[in-house]
């Protein structure tokens, strides 16, 4: 384990992906496009804004083709969109992206009742997906849903989750986002399951995906530090659950991973207020308070 904690760290916003795929009303392509121009001007370095699944798979984000096209000023933002198959590879192609991501998972059960096959099935699909992607100049990323714990199927084995991102790197994605999809896992699994992945992946192709279901997420995050991770994603103002996962609340909130990492002397390149701004832009959208502690927070405080 490395003695010292890493010095930066590259935050993945999945506020507009993650976050408001599970939203029952409809929101406004503006809206969502807003959304994501000011999570760019936040700094974030890289904000997975939509994903290209079947419009009746996630009605939320049908118009993810017109997101893209009208999307404007995100700086030296990357942006990055979820690909399910080779359709979606198409319409990411078309609209001129240069990183996506796939997902499976750690376990058959989630995927199966998730995307109706089983990990091996969704791992051959995806080879087709990223070998495409990638002759087409594009990089990608592999999401490993259920790495800790499965809604369906209980603990997974920590040797399960590294043969899964073994299988995602061979094919060629240059990171893997071990994912704690129900927010179950504490610092002793993130030391065992991430520090067997780290046994056989490079540090630097290895992020964490974390839920606060039960409030465990910064404490986590401290665990993948304490290993050396510096690739963490957070959604703005704790967006977000999952929707083949009962219970499972909020992603890990930006606002409250990037007032952790500053008061660790930890730099990220990203602007407190603006990520706040950003998610107070949405949260009127939805017309709702959002989970994030750091929101609340500075919305008790911050003139409205
Ligand atoms: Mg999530």
């Amino acid at each position: 384990m490395p003695s010292e904690l890493p010095t930066r760290v590259h935050i993945v916003e999945v506020g507009p992906r993650d976050g408001l795929q599970n939203e029952p009303e409809q929101i406004p392509t503006q809206g969502k496009i807003e959304f994501i121009q000011k999570l760019c001007a936040a700094g974030l370095p890289t904000v997975e804004a939509t994903s290209f699944v079947h419009p009746k798979a996630i009605p939320q984000l049908a118009d993810s083709g017109d997101v893209m096209s009208q999307l404007a000023d995100v700086g030296d933002t990357e942006i990055m969109a979820l690909v399910p198959n080779a359709r979606g590879l198409e319409r990411a192609i078309a609209a001129d992206l240069k990183r996506i991501a796939v997902f499976t998972a750690a376990s058959d059960a989630f995927t199966q009742k998730n995307i109706n096959m089983s990990v091996a099935k969704s791992l051959d699909v995806f080879s087709d997906v990223v070998a495409g992607a990638l002759a087409g100049g594009m990089s990608v990323r592999g999401y490993v849903s259920t790495a800790f714990v499965c809604p369906y199927a209980g603990e997974i084995d920590k040797s399960r989750v590294r043969d899964v991102c073994e299988k995602l790197i061979a094919m060629g994605c240059d990171e893997v986002a071990v994912s704690d999809t129900i927010g179950a896992a504490v610092p002793k699994d993130i030391l065992g399951t991430v520090g067997h992945v780290l046994e056989s992946i490079p540090l630097d192709k290895v992020a964490l995906h974390l839920h606060d279901t039960f409030g465990t997420a910064l404490a986590n995050v401290y665990a993948g530090l304490q290993l050396g991770v510096a690739r963490f994603d957070a959604s703005a103002g704790g967006l977000g659950g999952c929707p083949y996962a009962k219970g499972a609340s909020g992603n890990l909130a930006t606002e409250d991973l990037v007032y952790f990492l500053d008061r660790m002397g930890i730099e990220t390149g990203v602007n407190l207020e603006r990520v706040f701004e950003a998610s107070s832009g949405i949260a009127k959208v939805l017309n709702r308070v959002l989970p994030s502690k750091q929101w609340q927070r500075m919305r008790a405080i911050v003139p409205k």
